[in-house]
């Protein structure tokens, strides 16, 4: 079967509005890339529990009624709404006991009932749990007082949870602790997932220095790998780091091309500045289908987007800058959504919290601004958000203070002291 050919960057550019490669809002940079990058479509079969945070690939459909029939929601007793008194005590007689698990019971006749445990199923014919807290026992009856019940309170019914025949989950989920649950309560030992994302990375610079080498004079160990790795990481992708790559073009040829031939995608740092004196563009440009944009955002602003060639199938090539803090904020605000779109994964766009600002703060409009904020509970509810100090994004300190970080938005400007802004908190982020 032949593949259909990927659409062009040019033929995608000329769908995007607004599109100019020296000044691209965030918001076209991301339809840009959603329309660039392919989806994952190769099925695997994984035990139940090391499915968990992986893309669900096929729709499941309940084939059972869970629970599969009416029971108990509480410790009490079970008995026929239609016997409650209306406005006086009911007083009925206790036959038997029922545990869950408990296969059936003896019919219960009219004026009796039977002591029911949470999850027993309901004998035929009775509909109504009264927990035992609400009744007075004397010998083998139970008063139960007028108006505390209505008839059917306390039932639970089958299938109320998931009925034969109801989607159960849709493909395209990134399946959480309550899906693997869920998925169990079906009694499904196997789950269908797409197979991991494929992801290369390496940093450029001559500069650079790995963990275990001297640091000579003028060069800086190389933290971006470590950034990158461990928010890839999180992300649940197949990662393989290749290491720093010097300043050469034979050297950044190989990696690039080892990079394409063994992952789906490929993510360098450092190298893209307009101006740049480096090979790092060159060789993307020679290797592949590649555009150099700069992004209407703070920090961040160089980025390369496109193809690499490989044998294989394109490689998407996420070319993102040097600086510690940039690396972080465009892999947010860019990268991390397109992976998991790759992955398979439908509707993985973060949700923003609203918080009060707690200082004014200088932004233009025309550029998305990403300041390091720490989100704290606001006196009086809700949440307040203040600038971590320097935002230089070369400062990794003041991103590892943030909790979260605050997007000011394209069109935004200047931000007053007790103003609602958006925050993309860093707890729970994947
Ligand atoms: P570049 O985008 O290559 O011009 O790099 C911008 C700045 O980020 C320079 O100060 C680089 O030294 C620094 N930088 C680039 N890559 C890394 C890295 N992997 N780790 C730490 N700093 C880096
Ligand atoms: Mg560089």
């Amino acid at each position: 079967m032949t593949r259909p050919l990927p659409p062009s960057l040019a033929s995608i550019v000329s769908c995007i509005s607004g599109y100019d490669p020296n000044a691209l809002p965030i918001p076209q940079a991301r339809a840009f890339i959603d329309q660039l990058v392919p989806r994952l479509n190769t099925v695997e079969m994984l035990p139940l529990r090391s499915a968990l945070g992986r893309v669900l690939a096929r729709d499941i459909v309940s084939h059972l009624n869970v629970p599969a029939h009416d029971n108990s929601a509480m410790d009490g007793y079970a008995f026929a709404g239609s016997e409650l008194a209306e406005d006086t005590d009911t007083v009925l007689q206790v036959t038997g006991a029922l545990l869950a698990g408990d296969p059936s019971a003896r019919p219960v006749g009219a004026g009796q009932c039977v002591r029911i445990m949470t999850g027993a199923v309901m004998p035929a014919g009775l509909d109504t749990v009264v927990p035992q807290e609400f009744v007075q026992q004397d010998g083998d009856r139970i008063i139960i007082p007028a108006n505390v019940l209505r008839a059917g309170d306390n039932r639970r019914l089958a299938g109320e949870d998931l009925a034969i025949g109801d989607n159960a989950l849709t493909a395209g989920r990134v399946l959480r602790p309550a899906d693997i649950g869920l998925l169990a309560s079906l009694g499904q030992a196997e789950v269908p997932v797409q197979r991991r994302l494929r992801v290369a990375f390496f940093s450029t610079g001559n500069e650079l220095r790995s963990i275990g080498e001297p640091l000579d004079e003028g060069c800086v160990y190389d933290s971006n790998r470590y950034t990158l790795w461990s928010m890839l990481q999180r992300l649940g992708v197949e990662i393989l780091d290749l290491g720093v790559v010097r300043d050469d073009p034979q050297a950044l040829a190989a990696a690039f091309s080892t990079a394409a031939a063994n992952a789906d995608a490929v993510i360098t740092s450092g190298g893209v500045s307009v101006g740049e004196a480096d090979h790092t563009k060159t060789v993307m440009a020679e290797l592949g289908d590649v555009l150099f944009w700069r992004i209407a955002m703070r920090p961040g602003r160089p980025m390369a987007i496109g193809r690499i060639r490989a044998d294989h199938g394109d490689a998407i090539l996420f070319g993102l800058p040097g600086n510690p803090v940039a690396v972080m904020v465009t892999f947010y605000a860019l990268v991390r959504d397109a992976l998991l779109t790759m992955s398979g994964a439908t509707s993985n766009t973060l949700p923003l919290l609203r918080c009060t600002a707690a200082q004014p703060i200088r932004k233009k409009p025309g550029r998305t601004e990403y300041q390091r904020a720490i989100v704290t509970p606001a006196t009086g509810g809700g949440w307040q958000a203040s600038i971590t100090g320097s935002q230089g994004s070369g400062i990794l300190r003041s991103m590892s203070e943030a909790n979260g970080l605050m997007v000011l938005h394209h069109d935004q400007g200047n931000v007053a002291a007790g103003d609602l802004v958006d925050v993309l908190p860093f707890d729970g982020l994947i």
